[in-house]
């Protein structure tokens, strides 16, 4: 594939007619470096924010050997895509009887995630052979906590709640070879303390439970950046996650691990779209909802947006919502996106950070998804990883732990 320097560049090269997906291999091998560098543990990808097997590739030159899978097709289509030298771990709370056998048996899967007496169940279940229990599970419970500080809550739906915890903990100790205790916080989790007040639950779940701890995990939820939302530097997170980790009375070989998605592949992705219809300040686009668009539609995601190749810098702007292409109502960005206030039908506008949770979300609902993937070499709209970005931390839209 050729690389593109820029939008513009494609844009003039292929005039498209359909949405392209733009790749920053540069930009993914840095946020990989980045986290495996810096983070005081070991780094998972989660796998479900982009499970693209070009980036997939780009994130273990990059330094990632494990991966977090939540079911039996990234399972596969990460054994398929990195072989047998990386590590799975399906942590997916709630799994297939079958799903875990193959995990297990056929590709070496050893680490599950639980947060019932059923699952574990289940999983001791599924990786008994001729009536011999495996030997070499490693189980991680997972812990309810609080999503109060992330834009995108995950509290809800999984996790065992503290005051269930230390039996659930007490009898997959004895069952596990080695057993861990995640949770998560939620997505894009605009503070360090959201991983505090997690790390303070696990250390009550502990307590109460008195068994031997192995591993941490504090999930992912790191943040990236976007309109409206600039998280303070990642080295913060770091460095409280690591201070607390500390102070959990744990065994002394214990291990902390962290399972970034968006933060890992957010800056890899942006996408050209064109505008075949304005109407007043709306603009339909040919992405949408069911598209890579589809947090824009349905949690109001505000995505960075610039025209492509127009008179950018002096141009007068102007707040934009856009529709999609499908005939659904439903396919309804409301934004605000500011652009040019001359935007017409034929413009095209390149969408940023679209690498988590856009790409991915891609449906061919009414006969539109499809569309060409190019490689451009220029930077994301934004970054957390170029160093040049003005600290947050003196601005007034984040909580300042300091
Ligand atoms: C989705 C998910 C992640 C990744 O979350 P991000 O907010 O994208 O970092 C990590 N772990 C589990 C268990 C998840 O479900």
């Amino acid at each position: 594939m050729s690389i593109f320097p820029d939008a513009a560049a494609v844009v003039r090269a292929l005039s498209p007619d359909e949405p392209v997906i733009l790749n920053r291999p540069h930009a993914a091998r840095r946020a990989a470096e980045f986290f495996v560098q810096k983070f005081p543990g070991k780094v998972l990808y989660a796998v479900k924010a982009n499970p693209s097997p070009d980036l997939l590739q780009i994130l273990h030159d990059g330094g990632v050997t494990h991966y977090d899978v939540a079911s039996i097709a990234e399972v596969r289509l990460v054994r398929s895509t990195l072989g047998r030298d990386v590590t799975l771990c399906f942590m997916h709370p709630v799994k297939t009887e079958r799903a875990i056998a193959e995990a297990y048996f056929e590709h070496g899967c050893k680490t599950f995630s639980l947060d019932s007496h059923e699952e574990l169940d289940k999983i001791v279940r599924a990786t008994t052979r001729d009536g011999v229990e495996a030997k070499d599970l490693r189980l991680c419970v997972r812990l309810r906590v609080s999503s109060e500080y992330s834009e995108l809550s995950l509290a809800a739906k999984f996790g065992v709640d503290l005051t269930d915890a230390a039996g659930l903990l007490q009898a997959v100790r004895q069952k596990a070879d080695w057993l861990g205790v995640c949770f998560h916080v939620g997505s894009q989790a605009m503070t360090p303390f959201a991983y505090v007040q997690g790390l303070e639950r696990v250390r009550a779940a502990i307590a109460e439970a008195s068994v031997v701890i192995d591993m941490i995990d504090v999930g992912g939820g790191f943040p990236s950046v976007y309109p409206g939302m600039e998280p303070p530097p990642l080295e913060d997170y770091f460095s409280v996650i690591h201070r607390h980790f500390y102070e959990l009375p744990i065994a002394y070989n214990a291990e902390l691990w962290c399972e970034p998605g968006r933060a890992l592949c957010a800056e890899y992705n942006s996408m050209i779209v064109r505008v075949e219809k304005r109407r007043e300040n709306e603009l339909f686009i040919n992405d949408g909802a069911y598209g890579a668009l589809f947090d824009a539609a349905h949690i109001g995601w505000r995505f960075p947006v610039r025209r492509v190749a127009g008179p950018e810098n002096d141009a007068e702007m102007a707040d934009f919502a856009f529709y999609g292409p499908t005939c659904d109502d439903a396919d309804y960005m409301e934004g605000p996106f500011p652009l040019p206030a001359d935007m017409r039908a034929g413009d095209f506008i390149e969408v940023g950070m679209l690498g988590a949770y856009g790409a991915a979300m891609r449906t061919a609902f009414n006969g539109f998804g499809d569309g060409p993937v190019e490689a451009v070499s220029d930077e994301p709209m934004s970054s957390l990883y170029r160093g040049d970005r003005a600290d947050p931390r003196v601005s007034d839209n984040v909580i300042s732990l300091r």
